[in-house]
């Protein structure tokens, strides 16, 4: 039912706090109602639960959600993708000017930036930094100190060569596009967050609250909902540890950009080009202090994009659908809140029974992408309609650029 306020209410019997969920017209399955209950249900949690339209259910917590709590956090709500999401440059290139064939732009992205879980068409996984340019060398001497602190007091964390992953992309959902805007301006765009790093941190911490819920015979509905009291000996760690993975996951988006553009100059295939403007780098996975309401909070967006008035956002589509650089309403209900995708209508597992070769080659037509077997759980019919999705959000942002990818580049 469409509501003048843009939300529709969770039913939550159970008690709690209210749900609000900006899914008015879009897919919106029970497991996730059910996951955004049981989150509900915690003593801590700031006003309510707002719910962006890509909502689906994820491990630990649900996939477009944004939870403010106060006096503690719930390392399992940010989950072990730390700073996940996005960043994307307009250039001064024109549609016109790109080659007709694209096959040189894709392996030439793909040269630059390891990518995937070996070594495809790049350099080891493992290795990125330590020969690369300057510019890794100096990003990881600025990340260094942080971590080297970190691990003083968490040596479980290791030393492991996921320290190397600084510059790398990872697998499945992550990518590197070029893409064309209304206008016929071209874009760079990619996503990935602080890789295996930022995920043994987020395991160790979620491992350390459930430790403690054990200790203060603290009983959860769910295990996942663990959570790190304020005051408590791992709390400070825990955001300490975030907030450097956070950091350390929008420096490889700035590296990986950079190196994609140094290396799309070097290809021959372009003329001359620059960056018209500073790129938009937003994390997806994150938690921040903010102030909503009258009170100090930790806003935890798992799946979900800033937007205050005047944010610029992104929010992509899929391998085939349109994506969209957004500017923030400054809904204060949904905590200045968008959707960080038009998230997974269906699992992994049933895309790859659902989808063929044929009907992926279909939904990719005409773009520079990966058309194999293994792509197929990442096939445009696996995730919601975007255009239904920035209709549920239209009282959240604004529409400013309007993508649609030519190359598409998949860990
Ligand atoms: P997640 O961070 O949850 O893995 O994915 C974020 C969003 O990215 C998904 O909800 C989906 O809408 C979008 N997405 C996934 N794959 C691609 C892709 O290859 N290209 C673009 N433009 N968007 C994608
Ligand atoms: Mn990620
Ligand atoms: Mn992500």
């Amino acid at each position: 039912m469409q509501t003048q306020r843009g939300y529709e209410v969770v039913s939550n019997e159970a008690g709690g706090v209210p749900i609000k969920a900006w899914t008015v017209g879009v897919p919106f399955e029970d497991e996730a109602k059910k996951q955004l209950r049981a989150m509900a249900s915690l003593p801590f949690v700031h006003k309510w639960i707002a719910v962006m339209p890509d909502v689906h259910r994820g491990f630990g917590a649900t996939v477009g959600s944004v939870v403010a709590t106060a006096g503690a956090v719930i390392p399992a709500a940010v989950g072990v993708d730390i700073g996940c999401g996005m960043i994307a440059v307009r250039t001064t290139l024109r549609a016109e000017q790109l080659p007709d064939s694209l096959g040189k732009v894709r392996s030439a992205i793909e040269k630059a930036v390891p990518h995937g879980r070996t070594d495809n068409g790049g350099r080891n996984d493992r290795g990125a930094w330590q020969d690369s340019p300057a510019m890794h060398r100096d990003a990881w001497a600025h990340l260094k100190p942080g971590y080297d602190a970190i691990l003083a007091k968490h040596p479980r964390l290791g030393r492991g060569p996921d320290l190397g992953h600084l510059g790398t992309l990872g697998t499945g959902n992550h990518f590197i596009e070029v893409c064309l805007d209304e206008a016929g301006q071209v874009w760079l765009m990619l996503h990935s967050g602080s890789r295996g790093v930022g995920n043994r941190i987020g395991s160790h911490f979620i491992e350390l609250a459930k430790e403690d819920m054990r200790r203060f015979f603290i009983h959860l509905p769910e295990a996942d909902l663990a959570y790190l009291p304020e005051g408590t000996e791992y709390f400070e760690d825990y955001l300490h540890a975030v907030s450097w993975a956070q950091e350390y996951a929008a420096m490889n988006r700035e590296l990986m950009l950079r190196s994609v553009v140094e290396a799309l100059k070097a290809s021959g295939e372009l003329p001359a080009f620059e960056l018209t403007e500073a790129a938009v780098n937003c994390h997806h996975n994150y938690v921040a202090r903010e102030h909503h309401y009258g009170k100090n909070v930790f806003v935890t967006r798992k799946g979900a994009v800033r937007a205050r008035e005047g944010d610029l956002g992104i929010i992509p589509g899929s391998m085939g659908a349109r994506s969209y650089i957004v500017r923030g309403k400054g809904n204060a209900e949904a905590f200045h809140s968008c959707s960080h995708g038009a998230g997974r209508v269906m699992s992994r597992e049933a895309a790859k029974r659902r989808f063929t070769l044929e009907d992926h080659a279909k939904a990719t037509a005409g773009i520079e992408c990966r058309k194999d077997a293994e792509v197929i759980d990442e096939t445009p019919g696996a995730y919601k309609p975007i255009d239904a999705v920035m209709t549920a959000q239209a009282d959240l942002v604004d529409v400013v650029h309007t993508l649609r990818q030519v190359v598409c580049v998949k860990g």
